[in-house]
């Protein structure tokens, strides 16, 4: 089932948009408004993946902190990336939060609150998209997730008019 990813995202952040206000959190998402984000995937599975990024975005961020969504496209991929400023995650935990139930120094947990579940399923859903997700992050600076899924370009006005 073809979708929009921009429209998808669109959802996932008007139903966060809340949670964020009450943190002071500003929720920012960039794109080309030219272009068309269409992809083919589980709808209902990137919605989670989505919503789980940008929660954790807005849940380990400071007070008045930003989150940035960007969408990029290049060749056949569109790239989705989650940006925060947040407090960031130690090199040595990187490996391991995409673990069932791993959570970062408890205390930083007592805020949120959580299972240690929301990357676990990230992963795995992405996987069976022959996705995967990457981290990279700056303790002290924040985080970026991000994963590719398959771009399905509209083909070229000139391809139209050759194909019929
Ligand atoms: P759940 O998602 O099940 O409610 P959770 O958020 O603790 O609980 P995950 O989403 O799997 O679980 O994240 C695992 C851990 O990785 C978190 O507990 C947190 O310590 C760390 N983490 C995840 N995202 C970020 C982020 N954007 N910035 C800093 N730390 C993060
Ligand atoms: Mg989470």
């Amino acid at each position: 089932e073809p979708f929009d990813l921009k429209e998808l995202i669109h959802e996932v952040i008007e139903e966060l948009e809340q949670k964020a206000a009450k943190r002071d959190v500003l929720i920012r998402f960039f794109y080309d408004k030219e272009k068309i984000y269409k992809t083919i995937a589980d709808k209902d599975k990137i919605f989670r993946v989505c919503q789980n990024l940008i929660s954790n975005a807005i849940k380990y961020n400071n007070d008045g902190g930003e989150v940035e969504v960007h969408l990029k496209t290049h060749k056949n991929h569109i790239l989705v990336e989650v940006k925060d400023n947040g407090k960031g995650i130690p090199p040595e935990d990187l490996k391991r939060i995409f673990e069932r139930f791993y959570r970062v120094e408890k205390s930083r947990s007592r805020e949120g609150g959580g299972t240690g579940l929301g990357l676990a399923i990230v992963k795995h859903i992405l996987e069976g998209h022959k996705s995967k997700i990457s981290v990279s992050s700056t303790l002290g600076k924040g985080s970026i997730f991000s994963f590719e899924l398959p771009w399905e370009k509209a083909p070229k006005k000139e391809e139209i008019k050759t194909s019929i």
